[in-house]
Formats: structure tokens, C-alpha cells, sequence
């Protein structure tokens, strides 16, 4: 117990005074270990993070894509364009699932399943343009949480089914401004090409980590821990990198599915205390 404190202790050093005035969840700090363990064994400690969701919270640009989408609405959907129109961004935190215009319309009293369809087209189409990236803020503390993983020496891939074509040169910049990365840190930011499935581009990507971890029987890198918003995707992620630690992220989903055992829920609030 005496040396699992001191590594504890050692590790708590080595992290900026920034990120420590935020006080990461004990259970998150713990897990910090982990980094330290790689590194003592001569390996590159690899953490992966999904985006939306996960690490940035889009509820702004939900918001504006959903008000954007109603305009061209009107003329055919006086009452639904008029109802919806009084969203506020309480609304969105309030849902179970924040991406569900069903569920977001059925507490503004909007039942009709013509304009909830084709709301939810436009939306979407709006949602993956460049138009409102720039709204996106960190999840308290998600950003700090990363700052730390780079001061201990972690390479950090971000892998997300936005389009490399539509958001690219936006969310690389958006991670800059929000305090996630800076130029010195050994990143990586892998977005879907045009065309590819959101799984079939996720799973892509964890193959692609994978063959740059290094030879099989004595990996350069190890992959410490992987945090995803979609079960479908945190599940494939277990089976690409069984030794991480993996944790789920609740509150948005396209598609729900059960989690696998050894995956951890970790509430958006926990990155910090
Ligand atoms: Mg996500």
C-alpha cells in the first residue's frame, strides 16, 4: 500500500498545477498509474478518445442546427416550426438521450412524425457541415483530463465519425481553442472518409492504432485507456485493445446496444470532481 501511495504521488507531480487546481475524480487519478507503469517499462502509454460527446460537448450546435433547420420548414409546419422554435439549450441537457429529436420535440408538445423525421434529416445535415463547429465547448474538466495525459508522456489519438471533408480543418482548430492540444503534444486526429461507415471507419481506425503499436510480442506503445459515447463503438474498442481501461460516456447515442462487462460508466461530470 505504502508504494502504490508514492507512485500515486509521483505521478500527481509530474501533472501541471493547471489540471490539479481542477482535482480529477479520485478513481480517475488512480487510473493514472496505469500511464506511469508503461512508462517504467520502457513503452509509450496510448490513450484514445472519441469527440462528440465523449471529450466535446455539442449542445450548442445542436441547438443552432435544429433552429437553422426550421425556416425552410414553416410555410408547410406553422404550429411544429413555431413550438420548436422556443428550444433552449436546458432542453437538450435535460434528455435522456441529448441526440434524439424525438425525444427533445416530445417535451415542446411536437408529436407529428412527418416534420420529427424530416427535422431530424435537416438537422443532422446542418449538424455535420462546418457552419456551428466552432460552438463546441469541452465537457467540464474532459479537456484538463487530456492535459494531463500529455504531461505524462501519452500519445492521444482522437477517432471520430465526423467527415474528414466537412469538419476537418474545424475541429482541429477546435481542439486548439477549446485547450485540448497544443502544437509540441504527440496527437493524432483520425476522421471518417467520405462514403465509410461510422463503425466501419471506427473500427478502421483501432486497427490502424494497432499496427502502430509495434510488433505483437513486444509492443513499443500500449493502449491505457479508450473513452467512447456509443456503445456500439466503445464494444468494438474492447475487442481491438482488451488490456486498456475503457470507459463509457452516457447521455448521447445514434444506436444503443448492452455494454460489454469490463466497460466502466463514467457520468460527463466525472472527469473532475
Ligand atoms: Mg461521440
Amino acid at each position: 500500500m505504502k508504494k502504490f501511495k508514492w507512485i500515486l504521488l509521483f505521478i500527481v507531480a509530474c501533472i501541471s498545477t493547471d489540471a490539479l487546481a481542477l482535482e480529477f475524480s479520485p478513481y480517475l487519478l488512480q487510473k493514472l498509474n496505469r500511464i506511469y507503469e508503461i512508462k517504467t517499462q520502457g513503452r509509450t502509454p496510448v490513450a484514445i478518445f472519441d469527440l462528440d460527446e465523449t471529450v466535446i460537448n455539442t449542445d450548442q450546435r445542436m441547438l443552432l442546427s435544429t433552429l437553422a433547420a426550421l425556416p425552410d420548414m414553416a410555410s408547410r409546419y406553422p404550429q411544429e416550426v413555431q413550438l420548436t422554435s422556443q428550444v433552449t439549450i436546458a432542453d437538450f441537457r435535460a434528455l435522456e438521450n441529448s441526440y434524439s429529436v424525438e425525444e427533445l420535440l416530445q417535451g415542446l408538445g411536437v408529436t407529428n412524425g412527418r416534420f420529427i423525421q424530416e427535422l431530424a434529416e435537416r438537422r443532422l445535415n446542418i449538424y455535420l457541415s462546418p457552419e456551428y463547429v466552432s460552438a463546441d465547448t469541452s465537457i467540464h474538466c474532459a479537456n484538463h483530463w487530456v492535459r494531463a495525459l500529455f504531461d505524462l508522456g501519452t500519445k492521444v489519438y482522437f477517432v471520430s465519425s465526423r467527415y474528414l471533408s466537412l469538419q476537418g480543418q474545424e475541429t482541429v482548430n477546435s481542439l486548439f481553442q477549446n485547450g485540448f492540444i497544443r502544437e509540441s503534444d504527440d496527437f493524432a486526429v483520425l476522421l471518417r472518409p467520405d462514403g465509410m461507415g461510422s463503425i466501419e471507419f471506427k473500427r478502421a481506425s483501432f486497427q490502424y492504432i494497432t499496427d502502430r503499436l509495434g510488433p505483437a510480442h513486444a509492443p513499443d506503445a500500449e493502449v491505457a485507456f479508450v473513452f467512447e459515447n456509443e456503445p456500439e463503438n466503445i464494444n468494438a474498442m474492447v475487442e481491438y485493445f482488451p488490456l486498456a481501461d475503457a470507459f463509457f460516456i452516457p447521455g448521447a447515442f445514434v444506436q444503443d446496444e448492452p455494454l460489454k462487462s469490463s466497460i466502466v460508466r463514467l457520468p460527463t461530470e466525472s472527469y473532475c470532481q
